[in-house]
């Protein structure tokens, strides 16, 4: 061993098995009923509203969906405000940072990087889904005896329900990277890791697994919680690679808190109660995950 705190490291991974088998729900032979605490302690959210006006500034910007009186990016907002306060307010022990405050967008990297740089330990994205639109025969009359068909585009408004997002598979070796430069970094400023060391390449794997079960431990907790607490149609868990969500080097999960393009789930969106509802959702979630990850059952 080189130092303390490659040996933190090492050790600290020795414990992951234990960990993930609270992830998967599998038993663990339990030789007492004692709860101890695994040490970890969750302290920071990253609460990030998607989308947002057109800037100028430099990187990838992104709009986002329209409805029939509202936008995504304004409803994220929203959404997005009422959770910090509320995560402060109700989760005790955690506070809650977020990417975007004003209408004005924020770069996916920008996003990224104040999730990094404020040690987040769990990355929150909210989204609207859209569904595009579809496109339809029409007949339109008749020349000599024969139909004449005319192609449309019509808007589909009947996508309903929420879906939670997690990084896919392909996208990881970036988040490695970002792991590699922000949860090891301190390591290498000690002088303790070196990021070309085969050791450190098998160390950020480590944890990038850790993440990635973690990120799936909370889209489910997600899902079990909008399902039970608000009745709300469940499109599933998916994976996609997406920027934000691959550059944060901490468990993530992009949640489509419903359809803005569909006229029913457009009002329930921007009413007080649903955004109420979502936001209690959530809320109750981090404490179910938080809970969760604080704890290792002997
Ligand atoms: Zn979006």
């Amino acid at each position: 061993m080189k130092n303390k705190a490659l040996k933190r490291l090492i050790f600290g991974l020795l414990a992951l098995p234990v960990c993930f088998s609270l992830f998967s729900f599998t038993l663990v032979p339990t030789v007492t009923d004692t709860v101890l605490n695994s040490g970890f302690k969750l302290k920071t959210v990253i609460v990030d509203a998607g989308h947002g006006d057109k800037t100028t500034g430099p990187g990838h910007f992104s709009r986002g969906a329209d409805g029939t009186f509202s936008t995504e990016r304004q409803v994220t907002l929203s959404v997005a405000l009422k959770l910090q306060k509320a995560i402060e307010k109700n989760v005790v022990g955690v506070n809650a940072v977020l990417t975007r405050k004003t209408p004005e967008d924020v770069s996916f990297e920008r996003r990224a990087e104040i999730a990094n740089e404020n040690k987040g330990n769990l990355f929150i994205s909210i989204h609207c889904n859209s569904l595009p639109e579809r496109t339809i025969r029409e007949r339109v009359g008749t020349k000599r005896g024969k139909a004449i068909y005319k192609t449309a585009r019509v808007a589909d408004r009947s996508g309903k329900g929420v879906l939670m997002l997690i990084y896919a598979l392909k996208r990881t070796r970036e988040q490695q990277n970002e792991i590699k430069s922000n949860t090891l970094e301190e390591d290498i400023d000690n002088g303790g890791v070196d990021p070309n060391d085969p050791l450190t390449i098998i160390l950020s794997n480590e944890y990038n697994r850790k993440f990635r079960m973690r990120s799936i431990s909370m889209a489910n907790i997600l899902a079990t919680e909008f399902v039970d607490n608000d009745s709300r149609r469940l499109e599933g868990i998916r994976e996609q690679s997406l920027y934000v969500l691959c550059h944060a080097a901490m468990p993530s999960v992009l949640v489509e808190i419903g359809y803005i393009n569909n006229p029913e789930e457009e009002e329930y969106l921007n009413s007080e109660e649903g955004q109420e509802a979502i936001v209690n959702t959530i809320v109750h979630s981090i404490q179910v995950y938080k809970d969760k990850v604080e704890q290792v059952i002997r």
